[in-house]
């Protein structure tokens, strides 16, 4: 999900660029604002093709979560995928007056299904996130309603200024379930998507156990077991992902996959957030 450039400029300079070093040490091409306009399936490779060119592989990873729904040749996946939009937004810096409506600088969320999350970015603003609809909301009147919320919470924060807000969509399965696997009928066809509600962190988890499938080789899925939230989250994806039956397509790697987790004892996962 990618953050509104206020954000991106706040968080790049803190970021180690960790993971996307390791893949380029490793030899992998990272082609960003590239987006793929159709997919051509083949008997033993395929054929991803974008504006700049196209990309043959032997084996496709689609994980466009519902920013797919058009994308010929991706069909069988993306309609199994309910777009859902959700929102999120940052306040002004409230300087010492955060002290008096947060105390302690942890990540808070009550326990609907539609939730409100919040937490205090360190330069002392609010970073809001909540609601989820299918029609979205109209750009004018989003940071209007998010700063509408936080008020039911925090009424003493009514004159506060919401510096941006921005939506984006979740990809939700029917069952409400991650989709991950491989198509039964098509070599190299593998899929990784319907984390609505789940979270970023197990779609770190679900790379993780597609590379290894793909690459054939053992996993070991970690889970930090002092993050009470992040052991549930991890623990559920797995347990998600080995008894999720999208339809469609129908999963044929997932048992394989989840033999491989071969041991559950610590989190490489990080939501970011
Ligand atoms: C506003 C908002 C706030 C959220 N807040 C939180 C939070 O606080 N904590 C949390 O854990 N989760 C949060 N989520 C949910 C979280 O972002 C998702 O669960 C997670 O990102 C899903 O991961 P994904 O990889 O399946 O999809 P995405 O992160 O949506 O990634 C899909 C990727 O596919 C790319 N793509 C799509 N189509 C194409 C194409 N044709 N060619 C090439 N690339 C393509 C997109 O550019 C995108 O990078 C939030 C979501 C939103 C929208």
């Amino acid at each position: 999900m990618a953050a509104p450039p206020a954000v991106r400029r706040q968080t790049a300079s803190s970021r180690p660029p960790t993971r996307r070093l390791r893949c380029r040490l490793a030899g992998a091409h990272i082609l960003e604002h590239t987006p793929v306009t159709r997919v051509e399936l083949g008997a033993s490779a395929h054929k991803l093709h974008t504006a700049r060119g196209s990309v043959t592989a032997k084996n496709i990873v689609l994980a466009g979560s519902a920013y797919m729904p058009r994308l010929a040749g991706a069909r069988r996946v993306s309609r199994a995928v309910l777009p859902v939009m959700t929102y999120a937004c940052v306040t002004e810096p409230l300087g010492d007056r955060l002290h008096h409506v947060m105390r302690a600088p942890h990540a808070v969320t009550d326990s609907r299904f539609a939730c409100d999350y919040y937490r205090p970015l360190s330069d002392g603003r609010i970073l809001w996130g909540g609601r989820i609809d299918c029609l979205g909301i109209e750009p004018s009147r989003l940071a209007d309603k998010l700063h509408a919320d936080m008020c039911v919470v925090y009424p003493q924060l009514a004159d506060v200024r919401v510096d941006v807000a921005w939506p984006g969509v979740m990809g939700y399965a029917r069952h409400k379930m991650p989709l991950l696997g491989k198509l039964p009928d098509v070599p190299g066809v593998w899929y990784a998507t319907g984390f609505g509600g789940h979270g970023v962190c197990p779609t770190t988890v679900a790379g993780e156990l597609i590379a290894a499938a793909i690459a054939g080789t053992e996993v070991c899925v970690r889970v930090r077991v002092h993050v009470r939230v992040c052991v549930r989250v991890c623990v559920r994806a797995v347990l998600a992902c080995s008894c999720c039956v999208p339809a469609p397509p129908p999963p044929s790697v997932m048992p394989l996959c989840v033999q491989r987790a071969t041991s559950v004892t610590s989190c490489s996962s990080r939501s970011g957030y």
